[in-house]
């Protein structure tokens, strides 16, 4: 057996495991994980410092999730937007594919915690079917493969999927969005970068949430990613007790481009069924981008999004105060020290169609001593 198998295989997944390594209530654990799979690598165990600190929260089954029993499995609706089993396509040009329901760990956050670790996922044929979907789309250039986590699959699977993706002429891109390397770092195989990096242009999007996430082991590993060529993003949610203030935000930020990652998106906490404690005000989002953007290095701060309830994908979010006014004279800014600017408009007269709705100002501010700053 490979060795990150028998690493996996180590994993907490039996709540009296997990009552003799952390010394929870074993029968409560048992309510929650027959409808909401556990799994702890050792990797993770070992970054627990405290009972109810960020990474046991991630990982550690709570009561809570039982209660949550109004909100709703499904609340981004991928199961509408799926013209084939497995495969979501709500964007015009690409597609979310769920390889496996299997990951690393069982985030207690999860978005598709409807589905992930259960048995009978990917039934035969399901996955020939997604490609012959995606070969007669030839407006999709870009596909994520996803899940679950599609580093879980053996390398001969892996490898079998990148082949049968590049069959397809216009297909651009392939994208992974992966918790593997932060979580079972020895996935990370000089094999596994030797098959992947047949197959160029791939992304990998790592999901990563607190600083502590980021040990010396997970950033060698993301290390032999990049060396394989592969750019790298990171996607973090917004966690209440998780990583809820600025400072943390920061420090997350700053580790991932340690580790040769560039953060991506940080996502609001969907509406899912069995998550909703973990959800913070968009306020708090809004405060931490405030404190993020212009006060470090513009390549720490990710998109701020809202992945809509109902199916409307990802919405940006921009701390609505940067842009004071627009007319057309010119845009009247304010910048991460509050100070106001004022950037003219050039003379011609093209593209001035663009709403701006909800950035309006009174033009008394505008002219009247508000721009200071501006010569
Ligand atoms: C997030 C997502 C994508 C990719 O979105 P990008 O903004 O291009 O990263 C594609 N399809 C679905 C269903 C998604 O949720
Ligand atoms: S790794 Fe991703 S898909 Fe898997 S449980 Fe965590 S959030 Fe969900």
């Amino acid at each position: 057996m490979e060795d990150w198998k028998k690493v996996l295989a180590q994993s907490i997944t039996k709540p009296n495991d997990l009552a003799k390594q952390l010394g929870v209530d074993e029968k409560e654990v048992e309510d929650i994980v027959g409808p909401y799979p556990m799994r702890i690598t050792p990797t993770v165990l070992a970054t627990i410092k405290e009972k109810g600190d960020a990474i046991w929260k991630q990982v550690v089954p709570e009561r809570i999730e039982l209660d949550d029993i109004d909100a709703p499995d499904d609340p981004l609706e991928e199961d509408t937007d799926s013209p084939v089993p497995h495969l979501v396509h709500r964007y015009p040009d690409r597609v979310l594919l769920m390889v496996t329901n299997q990951c690393p760990i069982y985030c207690r956050f999860c978005t598709r915690k409807r589905l992930v670790g259960k048995p009978g996922f990917l039934k035969k044929g399901e996955l020939d079917q997604a490609v012959a979907y995606l070969r007669e789309h030839s407006e999709v250039r870009d596909v994520i493969l996803s899940g679950g986590d599609p580093l879980l699959l053996p390398d001969y699977l892996i490898e079998r999927i990148l082949k049968a993706l590049r069959s397809i002429p216009h297909l651009e891109l392939i994208r992974f969005g992966t918790r593997v390397p932060g979580t079972l770092p020895q996935r990370i195989t000089p094999e596994l970068c030797e098959i992947v990096k047949q197959y160029h242009p791939i992304y990998m999007n790592l999901h990563f949430n607190h600083p502590d996430e980021l040990t010396p082991e997970v950033k060698e590993a993301c290390g032999h990613l990049a060396d394989a060529g592969i750019p790298l993003g990171a996607q973090t949610v917004l966690l209440k007790g998780v990583n809820d203030d600025p400072e943390i935000m920061k420090r997350l930020m700053h580790e991932l481009l340690l580790a040769r990652v560039k953060p991506y998106y940080l996502y609001m906490a969907d509406l899912t069924k069995g998550t909703n404690h973990f959800r913070t005000s968009v306020e708090t989002g809004l405060k931490i981008m405030q404190a993020l953007q212009g006060h470090t290095s513009g390549m720490a701060v990710p998109h701020f999004v809202i992945d809509a309830p109902g199916g409307g994908g990802k919405i940006p979010l921009l701390p609505g105060e940067y842009l004071l006014n627009l007319d057309e004279k010119g845009a009247v800014l304010k910048n991460y020290e509050n100070k106001t600017y004022f950037y003219p408009q050039p003379s011609t007269t093209d593209n001035r169609e663009l709403p701006m709705v909800g950035t309006s100002v009174s033009r008394d501010m505008c002219s009247a001593g508000a721009m200071d700053d501006y010569s």
